[in-house]
């Protein structure tokens, strides 16, 4: 399956989904969106730790009311996450939201639709549909009994047909579970259905730990089938650490270009230096590494360089001492005490020579 590439392209402010093999990453605020100085300093954590795009809530006037301030003094596309209302899709439009997520058949009457579709059109953002296992129309529920896949495939038809009959194309579709594996089928389901990218997301998949494993189980099978544009990983957490996990995630699967990544062994009986505490260090540092190197730290030189022949640079520990290697060659030998600030020198440097290029 190759359905990412083979999807109809969406601009989302300077950003393209879909049409491409790459995997924009998404978070979402927790501030409240109508205080514009939490939200403005939230978002600009999420960019700096590698969010691409934004989403805040917009359950009241008030939020909507705050679109435009926020959208003015950040750098990230900004969507807006609205239910029902229609006026606040319209404010949120005027405001300047780069994408809104709505469903067209919970609008309403049709001519409020008509207006949500007028407006998007004028200003050229996309519709995001997002069809949820917990939320699904009565019809579908009453049709199958309890959620299924083919149940929330139907209900995304439901909505892209509102939308194609007003001839709007400019659509994004998400279909999240917190069932991992109905999660899976209906995005499977989804992508041999239709060709709008999709957005990807195993919804309330819990905390920071059993949410990441829940999330990687889900996402990672949906992403490896070539399935999703872009994702969200939703954890009970702070929103920087979705941020992380989805680099990572997309790291495992070759999808990201601006990310390094770390390599440490396990540790046992032969270990010479304090590896977890090292390897902790290293992997902070390059989470802000946006150069595609990759960093190895192994606790031993038993198999040491050998082992590491894959990365770009790494260490292996040695009694009191490391080993620091190139591309599978011992470069040089750094004691332990200043083993890790060598080795951030070292990828500086190769992080510089990348940019170079
Ligand atoms: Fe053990 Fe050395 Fe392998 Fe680490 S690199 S797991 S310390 S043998």
């Amino acid at each position: 399956m190759t359905h990412r590439s083979k999807t109809r392209p969406v601009k989302v402010g300077n950003l393209t989904i879909g049409g491409s093999d790459q995997v924009i990453i998404q978070s979402m605020t927790t501030t409240k969106t109508h205080d514009v100085d939490a939200t403005v300093r939230e978002i600009e954590r999420l960019e700096e730790a590698g969010c691409q795009i934004v989403r805040v809530a917009c359950p009241d006037e008030r939020a909507a009311n705050a679109i435009s301030e926020i959208k003015k003094r950040i750098n990230i596309p900004l969507v807006v996450d609205i239910h029902f209302d229609y006026r606040l899709a319209l404010k949120a439009i005027e405001g300047g939201a780069d994408k809104i997520r709505i469903n067209p058949g919970n609008i309403g009457k049709r001519e409020k639709v008509e207006e949500v579709v007028k407006a998007a059109k004028a200003k050229g953002i996309p519709i995001r549909i997002g069809v949820n296992a917990g939320s699904l129309e009565r019809h579908i529920l009453q049709k199958y009994g309890y959620p299924t896949a083919d149940g929330m495939v139907e209900s995304a038809l439901h909505h892209i047909q509102i939308l194609e009959d007003l001839d709007f194309h400019d659509i994004i579709v998400s279909m999240k579970a917190s069932d991992v594996r109905l999660a899976i089928e209906a995005y499977e389901k989804a992508s041999r259905a239709f060709d709008y990218p999709l957005h990807l997301g195993i919804t309330e998949s819990g905390t920071l730990f059993a949410g990441t494993v829940k999330s990687a189980a889900g996402l990672g099978a949906i992403l490896s089938m070539g399935i999703g544009n872009t994702l969200r990983i939703s954890l009970s957490a702070d929103p920087v650490e979705e941020v992380k996990v989805a680099r990572e995630l997309l790291k495992s699967f070759g999808l990201i270009s601006n990310a390094a990544t770390l390599v440490s062994c396990p540790t046992c009986g032969r270990i010479e230096i304090d590896l977890i505490k090292i390897a902790n260090e290293v992997e902070e540092y390059i989470q802000n590494i946006k150069a595609p190197i990759k960093v190895s730290v192994l606790g031993c030189a038993v198999n040491g360089p050998g082992e590491a022949r894959e990365a770009d640079i790494g260490i292996a520990g040695a009694r009191g001492e490391g080993l620091l290697f190139k591309k599978g060659k011992t470069v040089r030998k750094v004691p332990e005490a200043t083993m890790v600030e060598e080795l951030k020198k070292e990828i500086d440097i190769m992080a510089a020579e990348y940019f170079k290029k």
